[in-house]
């Protein structure tokens, strides 16, 4: 097979979706699986559908008309605020799109009355974290341009939390959004289908508060596709942690000197890994760089240390694992490995049906554990 490649379990990431669901219907919530990290993967899409999801949910307009080529009937959410030079683009892949600014539903409401459509919005409320958002005071103007239109149709509301500034979701933030909600509802005589209160990092609150309030759906990718919390990207019991690896492939395999010589001024990538041991190393070269993977994440095979890489370089010190030229390494992947490699050209992406397996003692990031059973083998020869 082709180096280096993700391979992708779809049965565990249907497995991930269905925990999920379950766990959140309980609470009256339903579930949007993101597909962002996975370049909006309609393979990828479909198994979040069986496992339950209620419709699917993208940053990337290419990314949806990828979903939309494959499956016309779920409902599908462009969740970054249109730009204007899209939207017509926007209202041909998605049914609904998060949005904070005026001059974008007028433009949006244009292309849908042009293209004989209704396009749902989902208004985003600014909660604390400082990304995008309508200030709550300014929540019921929005709500009446939106009423104003005649081809865009008032879904919902929604926050966003973590992602810019950390802010962890909690019964204060999330019961702004519950208040304006009502608030909304009452002043304008409409209510509203969908109270969309946030992303992966809401888990931890929706699965605990007493106060869920009007919260009824999250938007979730990487609790979905790597099995953590992103708040503490901790394992999320009961779900699996490796339903992607990143393979690649050895290219130099040699017992080299611990220590670099000569005089040292910055690598490729800035600052010189540092090198610090005595002795020689057992020192294996793979192909596979920065412009495949990111090392954020990059989980080697237990007995495997990562010594550093550059743009098409990754240098590991292989310790006591044989190996040789040709043969191939299994990494676990974190959030940034895993956006970095589905985006690559270079990567190829393969996506396996899989098969039914308990999950693996959890995989937490960013440090190796070397404790850790990974249920398969993390070396394959050639
Ligand atoms: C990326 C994103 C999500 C999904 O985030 P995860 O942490 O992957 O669950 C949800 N909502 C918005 C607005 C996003 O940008």
């Amino acid at each position: 097979m082709t180096a280096p490649r993700i391979e992708a379990d779809l049965h565990k990431i249907e497995r991930n979706t269905r925990i999920l669901v379950d766990r959140l219907s309980a609470v009256g919530i339903r579930v949007t699986g993101i597909t962002k990290a996975a370049l909006g993967s309609p393979g990828i899409g479909a198994a979040m559908l069986r496992g339950g999801a209620s419709g699917l949910g993208d940053s990337r307009v290419p990314n949806l008309a990828r979903l939309a080529g494959s499956d016309t009937s779920s409902r599908r959410t462009l969740i970054r605020s249109p730009m204007l030079s899209q939207v017509a683009h926007v209202v041909g892949v998605a049914d609904v799109s998060l949005n904070t600014e005026s001059v974008v539903l007028d433009a949006l409401d244009r292309a849908a009355s042009g293209q004989r459509r209704t396009h749902g919005i989902v208004l985003m409320v600014e909660l604390g974290d400082l990304r995008e958002g309508i200030a709550p005071d300014d929540v019921s103007e929005a709500v009446r341009a939106v009423l104003g239109h005649p081809s865009l149709r008032l879904v919902g509301l929604g926050g966003n939390l973590a992602c810019q500034n950390g802010v962890v979701p909690d019964d204060r933030n999330m019961g702004v959004l519950t208040a304006l909600v009502d608030t909304v509802e009452v002043r304008h005589h409409i209510s509203l289908d969908v109270v969309s209160g946030g992303n992966s990092a809401n888990l931890g609150w929706a699965l605990a508060t007493h106060e869920i309030g009007r919260v009824d759906e999250l938007r979730l990718g990487e609790a979905i596709l790597l099995g953590v919390d992103p708040l503490y990207r901790t394992p999320i019991p009961g779900l699996h942690t490796d339903a992607f690896s990143l393979v690649a492939e050895v290219i130099e395999v040699a017992v080299k000197p611990a220590r670099p010589w000569g005089d040292r001024a910055q690598a490729a990538y800035g600052e010189p890994p540092a090198r610090t041991g005595t002795g020689t190393v057992r020192q294996a070269i793979l192909a596979i760089g920065h412009q495949d993977v990111d090392l954020d994440g990059l989980q080697p095979p237990a007995g495997i240390t990562i010594l550093g890489m550059s743009s098409d370089h990754l240098v590991v010190d292989h310790g006591d694992h044989a190996m040789a030229v040709g043969d191939e390494i299994d990494f676990g992947v974190g959030y940034g490995a895993l956006v970095r490699a589905m985006t690559s050209p270079f990567v190829t992406k393969v996506e396996q049906a899989g098969r039914h397996v308990p999950p693996a003692e959890p995989r937490s990031r960013p440090r190796p554990d070397p404790s850790v059973q990974r249920d398969r083998p993390v070396l394959r020869s050639s």
